[in-house]
This record gives structure tokens, C-alpha cells and sequence, in this order.
């Protein structure tokens, strides 16, 4: 794989760095670039079948659809129908692949496309333009369409930022490609990127006197013109891969984010090594000992000598002399007054606290013990019961969580996996509640989770891409397998 994600990263920054002040714009093609054009070909010739009570098309699956969207007279040639009906179909597609009905309901995007251009929407000051050969007359059809399937990423494309095809008769699609470059430039914005499935356009582009600038992708889908065309400075690649774009520094800055699982020294150590604030830690009172310690399960379950495990003491002092924020998990009522007085012996400021508990485990009345406590700190419990409610009465799921807050609970935790994620966080971001989303896997998950755009993000930063090898403490966590260098010894 050429990882031509990467470079585009590498290039975005170069740009970044060189006109600090620009508004950057990356221009994507719609067709055969961000929408999976077979579709549209399946849909069409499906509702032919379903509008004339036939049944021609009954099974060709999308594995069928190899060629370009204008040859689909090439798919039904191969089908060995009645001449009468491969006219007949034919004049259906062309009539009907283009109408609103078909626009809205056979649109698929390629997997990944639409979380790289949400990605550079959330860069300072960075743009995501379409320029696309389709006409003027489908523009409100094109934003809706293609807006809808942005909703679950927050991905809002604007009106002002699509160019199309005006169907001037002198202009072939390659020169509109080029009319579209000079648009978006004559809007004041510096065109840093273009993504295109089709080699001539891009060649078009590349012979624009002041193309330089312009990195030119090629989405190496299903396409019409000679690969042959392609610009030797182009670069395809067909995977948009989030994790390839995403660097580090580009997490957006008002998304928290915390380390999940510090209970164990390699772990702890690799948290101490890496740029993340937070720390979380899984706090119990040792049965034999009456310490506390970092344990995450139960010790009925999973007895643990003392000489195994990290003293809670030991690691909220290195913490505060590294400048780190904690994250708790109270695992037990027991511990809070334990955990209080802890840290009130040390002077931590209070903003660079965090408690996390269940419900039934803290009680009303322990929230209210630390909201006391600590009045600026966070407070948090997992709601993942209260989704379904959420999503059926949510009225009454308000009042109950205006209750949580008035034990001094000022953060709501769900898991990455639940359904309907985004409109539980929606609903969230109404009410004024924030949102931490825990149980994230791997790299991939964890920037989808950053482009939700929740308060904090939780996650076992078992990114080897980013050098963070975390490996997370729980029993429930799907640890990730990669080669790990020896742990170091945390004393120091
Ligand atoms: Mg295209």
C-alpha cells in the first residue's frame, strides 16, 4: 500500500506551515471518489424490476457492477435479456439515474471518505470543497443527499462550497474540473488538495500554470479515461484510512482525552511517556491489607497480593509531580472518604481530578461526599442503562439525569459500541450534560470517537502508529496484539 493518505497528511502540513493564515481548501469529486457509484447502477435497475412487476435483476449483486456508471449498457449486454427489455431498461437508467428519488436513496459513500473530510473540517481554518462534474440541475438534490449520509460523522458540506457543471457547451469535464480550481481561489481559498477517480481530470488540473501546490489523488475506483493520463506526481490509493491521515497534533484540543487502565507499572509508565493528561485508575481497598490499591477486578474474583499491585498513595504523588491529571474509578463505597482524604494530604489542584462510580456502588450520597469534597473536579457515572430510555422517553430520561446532577454529577460516561451513539450525544450536548465515551478499541475507533466531538474520550492508547503502547486493565478490554519493547522499571 502506498499510504497515500499519509502524504496527504504530510503535504496538508507542509501547507499548514508555509501560509499559516490561509484558508485551506482539499476538493473532492463526488462520483467514483466519495460515492460508491455501483450502487446507484443496482438501485436503478432494482427499481426498474420493483416499478414493472419484473424480475430481471433479482440476482445481481453489487459484486456484478465492474464498470463506470455511463457503461452500465455494457452490464446489461452481458445479461443476455430480450432485445425489447435491454432497450427498454436502458432508456429507464438513463431517464431516471439522475432523478431526486434515485439520488437520495442510492447513495453510498466509500468507507472511510466521509471521517477524512469530517477530519479536515475540524483543522483550523481548513476547508472541504466538492468540485464535481454532475450539473448544475442536481445541486439541492447533491447537498441533500450527501449531507444526510454526513449526519452520523457531523460532516455539514455547504452550498457555497460545490462547484458543478454548468453545462456550457464548450466546457468538457476536465475543463470544468479546472473552471472548478479557479473557483474555489477566487473565493480567497488556497486549493491544497484535489481527489478525483478520473485520470484525466487530474491531469487537467496538473497543467494549470499554478498547479503546484495542488496535490493531486487518485481515487482508484471505477474510471472512464486512461490510467495512462494519470500526472507522474499524482498518488492513487482506494482506502481511506482515518488513521493514516490523523496525526497526533491534530486531535482537536477541546476533546479530553484519558488513558485508560494505569493500574499495572508497564502500563502506568507508558501514560507517564506519553502527551496524554489524564491517567485512569481502578481504586479498591486491599481486604488483606486495608490499603489502597489499583486493582480493576474484584478480589473475590482475582486475589491479588499486595506486593503485586500499585498503592493509590504512591501513584496520585508521581502523577502530581509529573503534572498529570487522575482519572479514579471508585470500585468501592468503602474507599471514598479513604480517597478524599488521600488527596487532600497532597494540595493536587481540584480541576485535576476526576471520579468515576457506578450508581449503585457510590450512591447519591457518596457523589454529594465528593462534590463537596471537590467542588471543581469532574464527577462521572456510566449511563449505558439509561439508552434505551433515552431513546424512547426522553423526557423522563432528562429528569432522571437532572437528578444526577444534582448529587454533583457533571459528566456522563456511555460505551463506544452503543447504537445510536450520536443521537445519545446530541440529546447530551442539548441538555448540557458532556459526554465521555469509553471502551475504544484501537486507533481507527478512537478518532471516529474524536469526531463525535464528546467532552473526553477514554480509550487503552494502544496505538503503536502513534508510539503509545497502552494495553488497557480490564478483563472486558480487547487487548490488541503487537510487539512490545521489555517494560521499564518505573523507579526513577
Ligand atoms: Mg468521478
Amino acid at each position: 500500500m502506498n499510504r497515500w493518505m499519509n502524504k496527504l497528511s504530510y503535504h496538508y502540513q507542509k501547507m499548514r506551515h508555509l501560509y499559516p493564515d490561509d484558508k485551506l481548501i482539499v476538493l473532492f469529486d463526488i462520483d467514483g471518489t466519495i460515492v460508491d457509484t455501483r450502487y446507484m447502477v443496482l438501485h436503478a435497475l432494482n427499481s426498474y424490476d420493483q416499478i414493472h412487476g419484473t424480475s430481471y435483476f433479482d440476482d445481481l449483486a453489487i459484486s456484478h457492477v465492474t464498470m463506470h456508471e455511463d457503461r452500465a449498457e455494457d452490464l446489461l449486454d452481458s445479461l443476455d435479456l430480450p432485445a425489447s427489455v435491454r432497450e427498454q431498461v436502458g432508456l429507464w437508467y438513463r431517464s431516471t439515474r439522475w432523478s431526486s428519488k434515485a439520488i437520495l436513496e442510492s447513495h453510498r459513500p466509500y468507507h472511510g471518505v466521509m471521517e477524512v473530510m469530517r477530519w479536515f473540517q475540524l483543522q483550523p481554518n481548513t476547508y472541504v470543497g466538492l468540485n464535481t462534474g454532475r450539473n448544475e440541475t442536481v445541486r439541492q438534490d447533491t447537498l441533500r443527499s450527501l449531507n444526510f449520509l454526513g449526519e452520523e460523522y457531523k460532516l455539514e458540506l455547504s452550498d457555497h462550497l460545490l462547484f458543478m457543471n454548468q453545462g456550457l457547451p464548450d466546457r468538457s469535464v476536465p475543463q470544468v474540473k479546472v473552471d472548478g480550481v479557479n473557483y474555489f481561489r477566487n473565493l480567497g481559498y488556497r486549493v491544497f488538495a484535489m481527489i478525483d477517480n478520473e485520470p484525466e481530470n487530474l491531469q487537467a488540473i496538473s497543467e494549470m500554470p499554478t498547479a503546484d501546490d495542488v496535490m493531486l489523488l487518485h481515487a482508484d475506483t471505477i474510471f472512464l479515461s486512461q490510467r495512462q493520463r494519470l500526472p507522474q506526481a499524482s498518488i492513487s490509493g482506494n482506502v481511506f484510512d482515518l488513521t493514516e491521515l490523523a496525526v497526533q497534533s491534530s486531535l482537536p484540543r477541546h476533546v479530553q482525552f484519558v488513558w485508560h487502565g494505569i493500574n499495572e507499572e508497564d502500563n502506568l509508565y507508558e501514560f507517564m511517556r506519553s502527551n496524554v493528561q489524564w491517567g485512569e485508575m481502578d481504586v479498591r481497598i486491599h481486604p488483606k491489607t486495608d490499603q489502597l490499591v489499583l486493582h480493576h477486578d474484584d478480589f473475590d474474583e482475582s486475589p491479588c497480593s499486595v506486593q503485586d499491585l500499585l498503592l493509590f498513595d504512591d501513584v496520585l504523588g508521581k502523577l502530581k509531580n509529573a503534572g498529570k491529571s487522575l482519572k479514579i474509578d471508585l470500585k468501592e463505597n468503602a474507599a471514598i472518604d479513604r480517597v478524599i482524604f488521600a488527596i487532600e494530604s497532597t494540595g493536587i489542584e481540584h480541576s485535576r481530578l476526576w471520579f468515576n462510580g457506578k450508581i449503585e456502588t457510590l450512591h447519591p450520597e457518596g457523589f454529594r461526599r465528593l462534590s463537596l469534597a471537590f467542588p471543581t473536579a469532574t464527577l462521572q457515572c456510566p449511563i449505558n442503562f439509561m439508552v434505551p430510555l433515552m431513546n424512547t422517553l426522553p423526557e423522563r430520561a432528562k429528569t432522571l439525569l437532572d437528578e444526577f446532577a444534582s448529587w454533583g454529577i457533571n459528566r456522563l460516561s456511555i460505551k463506544w459500541d452503543t447504537p445510536t451513539m450520536q443521537r445519545v450525544l446530541d440529546l447530551l450536548d442539548d441538555w448540557g450534560f458532556g459526554l465521555n465515551i469509553y471502551n475504544v478499541p484501537d486507533l481507527q475507533a478512537f478518532l471516529r470517537a474524536v469526531l463525535m466531538q464528546p467532552r473526553s474520550v477514554t480509550s487503552d492508547f494502544n496505538f503503536p502508529k502513534w508510539r503509545n503502547y497502552g494495553r488497557g486493565s480490564g478483563g472486558e478490554v480487547r487487548h490488541l496484539s503487537y510487539s512490545r519493547k521489555p517494560a521499564l522499571s518505573l523507579a526513577s
